[in-house]
């Protein structure tokens, strides 16, 4: 639900550029971004080279569906963040983030629940003028850079990027998870199956079949 916004009662001798200015101001933080604690004002940092805010905020990100589960669906994330003044109203990020995932064991094909950290930095440039809103910066050897309009920085895509970054090439529920039996999909970590120990590896168990059924068929 969106929140309302104040009702404003203006000074009659306002003049139409300054009462639009506040107009845009108020509507601005009562936004639906700005009660985002991942969406951040940063005049005040801007006002001066090398001030800093730092923080730590829980928030609730839009979930992100990845293959097999999705992450930030349960829990919010957790963001740790410094922002840097470097000058030129450029701002530096670095931040640690945590989100809690749910994922599909590649080997049991269990659902599981694990946390994602992640730890980058990325710079804030405001837009150049010249630049139109789906125009995006080339990033430094070092870190993503992204333009910001007005005087806000919005969190949210970075952390998206790299929760996806952070998602474990191999998705398994334990290092140690036992998987399914390849003859009779048992999941092994529940409890073994009947099956004969010595199948060998698993990739060549379709083959071991084909060749036991082939040698049957030519006994008869
Ligand atoms: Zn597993
Ligand atoms: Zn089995």
């Amino acid at each position: 639900m969106r929140p309302r916004r104040p009702v404003v009662r203006l000074p009659g001798l306002l003049t139409a550029a300054a009462a639009a200015s506040i107009m845009n101001a108020l509507c601005r933080r009562d936004g639906e971004n700005m009660t985002d604690p991942l969406v951040i004002d940063v005049e005040a940092l801007t006002q001066q080279e090398g001030r800093q805010l730092q923080g730590e905020v829980e928030a609730r990100i839009e979930p992100i569906d990845v293959p097999g589960g999705t992450i930030a669906a349960s829990e919010p994330v957790r963001l740790r963040f410094r922002l840097t003044h470097t000058g030129e109203r450029q701002l530096w990020l670095e931040a640690r983030l945590t989100a809690r995932a749910r994922l599909t064991c590649d080997r049991c094909l269990e659902p599981f629940d694990t946390v994602l950290t992640a730890e980058y930095e990325e710079l804030y440039r405001p837009r150049p003028e010249d630049a139109g809103p789906g125009d995006e910066p080339e990033d430094t050897g070092e870190a993503r850079v992204i333009y910001y309009d007005e005087d806000v920085i919005d969190l949210r895509e970075g952390i998206r990027q790299n929760l996806l970054l952070a998602m474990p090439l191999k998705q398994l529920c334990r290092d140690d998870c036992r998987g399914l039996c390849p003859h009779c999909g048992q999941n092994l970590n529940e409890h073994a199956c009947d099956c004969e120990e010595d199948a060998g590896d698993p990739r060549l168990a379709a083959l071991a079949e084909w060749l036991r059924r082939h040698g049957k068929e030519e006994e008869v």
